[in-house]
């Protein structure tokens, strides 16, 4: 039987991995600057987390939500704790996928209206609702073809203004990320988190702030939108809050009413999950990693700023793009093969991404950067 193809694939085979390292079947060293597209948090098996998570196995490993799991709430009050977010109450689920169409469903079922305003650029996931409010048609099956979702450009406050005038009546949720990834890392600018979050306040409509890829410390706050004073009335999170092991999760307002029954899943909040979610927030804690991912990421950038060939650095923390003069394909490969370095890409072309674990240190920064910065004076040197 042939596997689906999901992916094109770095040709690649890791066996082991550990901090920001990953090593592959002939042993040879990688650089992980790109953490499985911003999954690795604390780093790859960090010791905590593994014997957190093998304990709890030997221990019971699942059991359906029909009984009693305190583990669930030790987490809930742990991630309020480290947040900020105590009052609102935490529903928990698989991936980021399902915590967005769980936070659209909410928002549609708590206004009883079906429009939502979404952004261009933005990725939300692949299940109906999640996709219909992500900006790529390629993803979007006949199935998900709706008009309920309206995009418009991000920080554009006019159109915002002119779409809340059209469908405020409408509307049911406005969707943004905390930092947009997939697009090409661009910052939501606090002024238009503001006005977005006063013009749902409005018109009664819910903000939903997907922090998938942007939350958990990777910021250099524990969530992305936490560089402004806006309160969302719900918050999505996967990716980071596992580390690996498949766990998100819906932060939710407690001025909203979530009845029992409306959302539900299988395997949402089983013991193996809240035990990888609490490992990886015990460990931010012990390792101070949301302050780590300001401070390293802060130089990261500001060295980026000054390399040959670097049109834009943007982003917070460890959520990076360097957008280029050209392409970065080529520049992305050569980091990999000739340095053993992943990064990510997105959807603009010219950016890369860096999306490392929270943890890395100077040393393998300045791996990246000297690697990088050889490469990009390569390429002036030949281009002129
Ligand atoms: N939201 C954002 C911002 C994402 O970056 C992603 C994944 N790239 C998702 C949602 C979907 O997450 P998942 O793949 O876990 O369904």
């Amino acid at each position: 039987m042939n596997l689906f193809d999901v992916y094109p694939l770095f040709d690649i085979t890791p066996v082991k991995a550990q901090g920001a390292y990953v090593w592959d079947e002939n042993g040879k060293r990688y650089l992980d600057l790109y953490g499985g597209h911003a999954v690795i948090s604390i780093g790859h098996s960090h010791p905590h987390y593994v014997k957190r998570i093998a304990r709890q196995l030997y221990d019971i490993g699942f059991y359906s939500n029909s009984v009693k799991m305190p583990l669930q709430q030790e987490l809930a009050e742990k991630l309020g704790a480290l947040s900020g977010y105590h009052d609102y109450s935490l529903f928990l689920c698989n991936s980021g996928a399902e915590a967005n169409e769980n936070a659209l469903k909410l928002a549609s079922f708590h206004t009883g209206r079906k429009k939502v305003i979404a952004f261009k650029g933005a990725f939300h996931g692949r299940t109906s609702a999640a996709v219909a409010a992500t900006d790529d048609p390629k993803i979007q099956a006949p199935i998900n073809e709706t008009d309920n979702i309206i995009f418009l450009p991000l920080n554009d406050l006019n159109a915002f203004a002119n779409a809340l005038n059209e469908h405020g009546q409408e509307l049911a949720a406005v969707i943004v990320e905390g930092i947009q990834g997939v697009g090409g890392v661009h910052m939501p600018e606090a002024t238009f988190l503001k006005a977005v979050s006063a013009g749902c306040e409005k018109v009664g409509a819910l903000l939903i702030l997907d922090e998938v890829q942007s939350g958990f410390g990777r910021s250099g706050k524990f969530f992305a939108h936490q560089h402004t004073d806006v309160k969302p009335h719900l918050i999505t999170m996967a990716k980071g809050m596992g580390n690996g092991f498949p766990v998100a999760g819906v932060l939710i307002s407690p001025a909203i009413e979530a009845k029992h029954g409306m959302l539900g899943t299988t395997f949402g909040g089983n013991y193996l999950a809240c035990v990888a979610a609490l490992a990886v927030l015990e460990v931010m804690e012990q390792e101070n990693l949301t302050e780590n991912a300001k401070n390293i990421g802060n130089w990261i950038m500001d060295v980026l700023r000054h390399m040959p060939g670097v049109k834009d650095v943007r982003g917070k923390g460890l959520m990076i793009g360097v957008e280029l003069n050209q392409p970065c394909a080529g520049i992305r490969k050569q980091l990999l093969e000739e340095y053993g370095i992943f990064t990510g890409s997105s959807s603009d072309k010219n950016t890369l991404r860096l999306l490392p674990p929270l943890n890395i240190g100077a040393r393998e920064s300045k791996v990246f950067l000297e690697a990088f910065e050889s490469i990009l004076l390569k390429a002036e040197l030949a281009a002129v």
